[in-house]
């Protein structure tokens, strides 16, 4: 890991992602934190234009800095959606700033836009772990799990209603036999006093 003095507002550091660089003091807004820096690379130059690394800094169509190297501390600084800073490019010099576009405290971690191209390269295929990023996730991973608890809330109201009926309907059916076994057993007690009777008035 490269040094890095004392009196600089910055560190390097473990971030969600792998390393990160975090400020050490607080960065007024506007403060120019950090240059991106590394050598130039010319498209012009075919052995140039064919350098592929996650660390390309495009200035102009023709000029790229190559942030690879290991000086390079802003290498370091993650991609995020709402970043509390930005790269400020000066192409005629062939330079980029690192810029806080907010006040940023000690302890932060320090992220830029990397921007569209970028995103769409390397962050979207994998998903974005940036702050806004995670918290989105995390909200729609809430409200899944919300509507899943009301899904299953109305399938057990459904499936208590379904019980109840049930039972309501053998509580009926029983009623029912009763009810008809009652009739069945007079109907039968009455038919053996017609009986009875008839029996009595053949002796006599
Ligand atoms: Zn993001």
């Amino acid at each position: 890991m490269p040094s890095i003095s004392s009196n600089k507002p910055y560190r390097v550091g473990r971030s969600r992602t792998g390393l990160g660089l975090f400020a050490t003091q607080p960065i007024k807004k506007g403060t120019r934190i950090i240059r991106y820096f590394g050598p130039l690379l010319d498209s012009k130059k075919k052995d140039e234009d064919a350098i592929e690394n996650k660390y390309l800094f495009e200035l102009t169509n023709r000029w790229t800095i190559d942030g690879s190297i290991r000086e390079n501390v802003a290498r370091y600084i993650n991609h995020a959606c709402r970043p509390n800073a930005e790269s400020d490019v000066k192409p005629r010099k062939r330079k980029v700033f690192i810029r806080a576009i907010k006040n940023i405290e000690p302890g932060e971690e320090i992220n830029y836009d990397y921007g569209t191209d970028y995103f769409k390269a390397y962050l979207k295929p994998i998903g974005c772990k940036c702050d806004a990023c995670e918290k989105k996730r995390k909200k729609k991973r809430a409200e899944a799990r919300a509507e899943r608890a009301r899904l299953k809330a109305k399938e057990e109201k459904k499936a208590q209603r379904k019980a109840e009926k049930r039972a309501e309907k053998k509580a009926k059916a029983r009623e029912e036999v009763r009810a008809k076994g009652t009739t069945a057993s007079k109907a039968k007690k009455a038919n053996g006093k017609a009986k009875r009777l008839n029996g009595h008035r053949l002796v006599v």
